[in-house]
């Protein structure tokens, strides 16, 4: 086929990206998108099932969820206006950077954090300022403060990923107090780290914090997000989004496991039970470091490098994430915790490729 003179058709910043990948190769052990490694409960499935078989499925779903935006902000005890829902966390943010960020503004993040920030800051074709992290991952608290000052936008991902670091309330709050943009705070992992800032939220009416129901909540298949926020925000923030972007068969699966907080509160319990004496056994092998973490996964470095480690274990049927690539990352895999007999599984694997 001839090449096609896309420098006339597609706009610059997209010829210049990578497309967004994940690599997967066949496995039985799946450790590489900090998922929950428990499916939900067949009786609850059955019910979202029921319910969505009379749901009449000619009919758009509502513009804007109202009985599950009800149900989510008593939960939080905030108000449903200072909700906005999205197809996962990350059309949130990509509503609130299209509708607050514009060309030549600055976009404030931490480095390395999460790859799509960056992806949609250049598509709005903004600044980007990245404050390095320190070689263990850690924020330099005055570099940080001095990057967000005049900063558009600042997004803090909290806890970390990759690296599953945390930054303190107190800074955030700094941060928001001090800047003259909006500032995010990403809590796809706020479950396995408990520090929130939600408390702070009614102090701040430039903080936006974003959440996911696809890792601790154990619904990535259905790809719903929610974003919290002054309602003055939250107003202009819905004109980012298209309208019936959330489908009637997400609603109905959040509504439904919502009525079981109990399940996943049980579940994080088990999963920081694990992560921390994963961590513990796997710093202690010979050449190896596995990083502390606040969230449901975390960093590790053996003796073979990250290549080398993601092809060893693969091999043996588990998928990590490389994420060498990353800025500072480059010794490393990204692992996430998985259940009890996975976890064992990884760490004999490693044992065995030492
Ligand atoms: N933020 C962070 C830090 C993430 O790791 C992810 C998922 N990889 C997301 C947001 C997006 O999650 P979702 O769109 O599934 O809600």
């Amino acid at each position: 086929m001839p090449e096609l003179p896309l420098e006339r058709w597609i706009n610059p910043e997209i010829l210049a990206q990578p497309a967004y990948q994940v690599k997967i190769s066949s496995h039985r052990i799946k450790l590489n998108q900090n998922e929950s490694p428990w499916d939900w409960p067949q009786p609850l499935k059955e019910e979202v099932l029921r319910r969505l078989g009379q749901a009449a499925w000619n009919r758009y779903p509502e513009l804007r969820p109202q009985g599950l935006k009800e149900k989510l902000a008593a939960g939080l005890s905030l108000s449903p206006e200072q909700l906005v829902l999205g197809k996962g966390s990350n059309e949130v943010l990509q509503a609130i950077l299209r509708v607050a960020l514009p060309p030549g503004e600055i976009l404030c993040t931490l480095s390395p954090t999460f790859a799509i920030y960056r992806l949609l800051g250049e598509q709005q074709r903004a600044r980007l300022v990245e404050v390095p992290l320190t070689a263990d991952f850690q924020v330099n608290d005055k570099n940080l403060l001095a990057a967000s000052k005049a900063a558009r936008i600042t997004i803090l991902c909290n806890p970390n990923s990759p690296t599953g670091s945390l930054l303190p309330l107190e800074l955030i709050e700094r941060v928001a107090r001090q800047t003259t943009g909006l500032v995010i705070v990403d809590e796809a992992y706020v479950d396995f780290s408990g520090v929130s800032a939600l408390p702070i939220l009614e102090h701040y009416p430039n903080l936006i914090i974003t959440r996911t129901f696809s890792k601790a909540f154990a619904l990535a298949g259905f790809r719903l997000g929610y974003a919290l926020m002054h309602p003055q925000l939250a107003a202009q923030v819905h004109k980012g989004l298209l309208p019936f972007n959330i489908d009637v068969a997400a609603i109905i699966a959040a509504e439904v496991l919502l009525d079981h907080p109990e399940i996943v509160a049980e579940r994080v319990r088990l999963i920081i039970r694990e992560r921390d004496r994963l961590i513990a056994r796997l710093d202690k092998m010979p050449g190896v470091t596995a990083w502390p973490s606040r969230a449901n996964f975390f960093l590790l470095a053996t003796p073979l490098g990250p290549r080398e480690t993601f092809a060893q274990l693969a091999e043996r049927g588990i998928l990590v994430r490389d994420v060498s690539d990353y800025p500072g990352c480059a010794q490393v895999v990204r692992v996430t915790v998985g259940t009890p007999d996975e976890n064992e599984a990884l760490v004999q694997a490693v044992k065995e490729l030492l």
